[in-house]
């Protein structure tokens, strides 16, 4: 039987603390091609995404190792500033879904839509684009830097819309995550820092691609400003009404991008029953690798929440919320929890779920960690202040 997926990710953490951490900082911006995409780097980024392995845990082992990096520690707090960012600014989520389907509308019939097709299925004969797209179909992996040439590239040279870039890397990557994804395409775009957008240049691909790409001319830099919108800040429901009553039979939800174990070892014994909520039908664009990933985390929960004795059922709620329901109601289940869910598409679709228990006098509350609980507070000034605020609290 292969390593599941929650011991691979210790197993990398531990092999990269003690292998590459320290040469962390010095080559991390170089891409040493598809045969070798962890070199410099940890390779985490998808157990991150499905919740197996937490940015606190990470911190926690780099601070008892005797090995570490302020760059690698850096790095991991921007996945957490980008998801309190986002918590902060639910409208543009909101924003980029709706857009997104317009853009997806407006290309078919624009004097784009043939760029658009070779871009997709790399055939723009520009050399290092091309083989990108193929690495990231093929694997569901781009490293970083990579990412950055790519959605410049794409918004900046091939004048095609961000939004559809975005989408294009959510479907693939097996990290796939909407804070760091969206909003990372937002900030090459120009849209995330005003009047900064990233430019990728032929001589910074040739560097930290080690000159792999032979020879190369990137075509002519399209100016476009996307105009760039404030949105309203607003603050993040700390509401935290969790209590897991040992006198009642309790439901707890979990969604696959939050495959987190850990809450649910220690609250077993007021646990009755656990949900998997899978959401099928609204995942149908991504990738195969993506789709066969998620379906090997899913197991690797399931059976180890079977190895703690805890009952868990896995249904999928992208159709109809009847299953749910007729497997509360048969279980005499009147009280759910989750952990709290982070603004993507999952919660979307959890927010209708939750309105249809109420609708039929079942409870829902959310658990946020004190983690996120006590940092994301700091998520609406920019990164620098958010850092300077985290150090405050968490000695590295
Ligand atoms: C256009 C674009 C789209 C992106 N989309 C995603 C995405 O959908 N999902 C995703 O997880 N990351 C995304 N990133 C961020 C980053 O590229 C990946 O997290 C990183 O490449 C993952 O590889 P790694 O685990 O080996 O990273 P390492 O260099 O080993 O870093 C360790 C961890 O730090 C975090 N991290 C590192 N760099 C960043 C960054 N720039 N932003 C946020 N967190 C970071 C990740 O959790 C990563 O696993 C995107 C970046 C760009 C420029």
């Amino acid at each position: 039987m292969s390593i599941d997926v929650y011991k691979k990710s210790k197993n990398i953490l531990e092999n990269f603390l003690q292998e590459k951490i320290l040469k962390y900082s010095q080559y991390r911006n170089f891409d040493y091609g598809p045969n070798y995409p962890h070199k410099a780097v940890s390779g985490l980024s998808p157990y991150i995404s499905k919740g197996i392995i937490k940015e606190e845990y990470i911190l926690k082992k780099i601070s008892n190792s005797k090995n570490s990096s302020d760059k690698f520690i850096q790095e991991v707090l921007w996945r957490t500033y980008w998801k309190g960012w986002l918590e902060m600014h639910k409208e543009v989520w909101l924003d980029y879904k709706n857009s997104t389907e317009l853009e997806l509308d407006n290309i078919q019939h624009s004097e784009l839509a043939e760029k658009y097709e070779q871009a997709i299925n790399g055939k723009t004969k520009l050399e290092p684009y091309d083989e990108w797209i193929n690495q990231l179909k093929n694997t569901g992996y781009l490293h970083n830097h990579t990412r950055m040439w790519f959605a410049s590239i794409w918004i900046h040279y091939f004048g095609l819309p961000w939004q559809l870039g975005a989408q294009l890397f959510y479907d693939h990557l097996l990290d796939a995550d909407i804070a760091s994804n969206t909003l990372s395409w937002r900030w090459v775009a120009g849209l995330q820092t005003f009047g900064k957008k990233y430019i990728a240049s032929s001589q910074n691909i040739m560097k930290f691609s080690l000159s792999r790409f032979k020879s190369f001319s990137l075509p002519k830099l399209i100016s476009i400003d996307s105009p760039f919108k404030k949105f309203t800040l607003n603050e993040i429901n700390y509401k935290n009404d969790f209590i897991l009553d040992p006198n009642k039979k309790n439901a707890f939800l979990v969604v696959e991008n939050n495959l987190d174990i850990n809450f649910i070892k220690h609250n077993k014994e007021n646990i009755s029953l656990i949900l998997l909520l899978e959401t099928n039908n609204f995942k149908n664009n991504l990738s195969l690798i993506s789709k066969r990933f998620q379906t090997s985390c899913n197991t690797d929960f399931i059976n180890l929440c079977k190895q703690h004795n805890i009952n868990i059922k896995k249904i999928d709620i992208s159709k109809s919320f009847n299953e749910c329901l007729t497997i509360l109601k048969e279980e005499k289940i009147f009280n759910t929890y989750s952990e709290y869910i982070t603004i993507g598409f999952e919660k979307d679709i959890v927010k209708k779920l939750i309105t249809s228990l109420k609708n039929h006098n079942i409870s829902y509350s959310f658990f946020l960690s004190n983690f996120y609980k006590e940092v994301w507070r700091f998520c609406n000034k920019g990164y620098f202040n958010f850092k300077k605020n985290f150090d405050k609290f968490y000695h590295i």
